[in-house]
């Protein structure tokens, strides 16, 4: 199948916003930022065999190609609103590319995304996405607002899709509810938003607690302290992992997209209040103090060594 006609498929399935002047079909999009608010802009890019196991079903790449880069405006507190696809494909098989636009239309329409545009060429399967977004002036989720004496808040439950990547690994059947963790992130939108009423600052998860709260705690000059008992646990994790194997996934394991933010300790009833009223389950997980880095503490109060530190592509 000719570009053209790829091409033409993702322009049959689009929906459109009335902030999309022109969308797919000329040399650029033509999009309308509303009056007073700030554009927000992310790209993330997904690799065979880096972050996605080779196999993954073509609806789940989908999804999850657009879910990583919905997590990081949601990290950053912002509405989205358009995306771009880059698409390089191995080869112009219409059937993946139908399912692949499946689980990426899917969670488009979840969140009213329009898709405005990409790029589509032949060579390793790889999916590059850029997504935009609104927020008020001043109302971003930053990395560097954390305080000395604010605590450390985590949204879901921690460690499920490193999880499911070591059950896969180990070839393993695997538990479903962890490998849907690894297919489908649900990008915390809601709870993202409505946080920045309260956070100082906040950042997804993306590469393991304690890699992406470590830069958080740069951004801000601060040390983060970590409970590790705290640290959120689905059942499903319970159940395949013993302790201190567990506790390696939920501190370092990549992949889960949840938020990770900072508030002063009279937020607490407020962010009760969103955890209700956007349905995402939040914990406290910890505290700001003057230092840097990040130190976890074991029920005993000795301090917690990690296997390893997190996910970082170069090293
Ligand atoms: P140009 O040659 O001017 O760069 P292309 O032929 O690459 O344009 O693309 C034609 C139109 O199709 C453009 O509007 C482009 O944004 C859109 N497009 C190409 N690939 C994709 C894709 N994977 N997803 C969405 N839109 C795409
Ligand atoms: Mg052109």
């Amino acid at each position: 199948m000719s570009e053209f006609d790829l091409i033409e498929r993702i322009r049959a399935r689009v929906a459109s916003r009335e902030d999309v002047i022109l969308g797919i079909g000329d040399d650029a999009a033509l999009l309308q930022v509303p009056a007073g608010r700030q554009l927000v802009v992310a790209t993330d890019t997904l690799n065979v065999g880096v972050h996605f196991p080779a196999g993954t079903a073509a609806a789940d790449i989908g999804w999850k190609a657009l879910a990583v880069n919905l997590s990081d405006l949601a990290a950053m507190a912002a509405e989205p609103a358009w995306c771009t696809l880059s698409l390089s494909l191995p080869d112009g098989d219409p059937a993946w590319l139908e399912a692949f636009l499946d689980g990426f239309l899917a969670l488009a329409a979840e969140h009213r995304v329009a898709l405005v545009g990409g790029d589509t060429t032949r060579g390793p399967l790889s999916i590059g996405v850029t997504v935009h977004g609104f927020v008020a002036p001043g109302r971003a989720l930053r990395r560097d607002g954390a305080r000395v004496g604010d605590d450390i808040w985590v949204t879901g439950t921690l460690g499920d899709a490193a999880a499911a990547l070591q059950q896969w690994r180990a070839g393993e059947g695997g538990d479903a509810a962890l490998r849907l963790r690894l297919d489908r992130p649900v990008p915390r939108l809601a709870a993202g938003q409505a946080l920045a009423a309260v956070a100082h600052a906040g950042i997804d998860i993306s590469d393991g607690l304690i890699a992406d709260l470590g830069h958080l705690a740069r951004s801000s000059g601060v040390r983060a302290e970590v409970d590790l008992e705290a640290l959120p646990a689905s059942s499903a994790l319970t159940a395949a992992f013993e302790a201190p194997s567990r506790h390696g996934l939920q501190a370092t394991g990549g992949d889960d997209y949840e938020l990770c933010f900072i508030a002063p300790t009279a937020a607490l009833e407020a962010i009760e209040r969103i955890a209700r009223a956007t349905a995402t389950p939040i914990t406290w997980i910890g505290r700001i103090v003057a230092g840097e880095g990040v130190r976890v503490f074991d029920a005993d109060g000795a301090e917690w060594q990690p296997p390893r530190h997190g996910y970082e592509h170069f090293a």
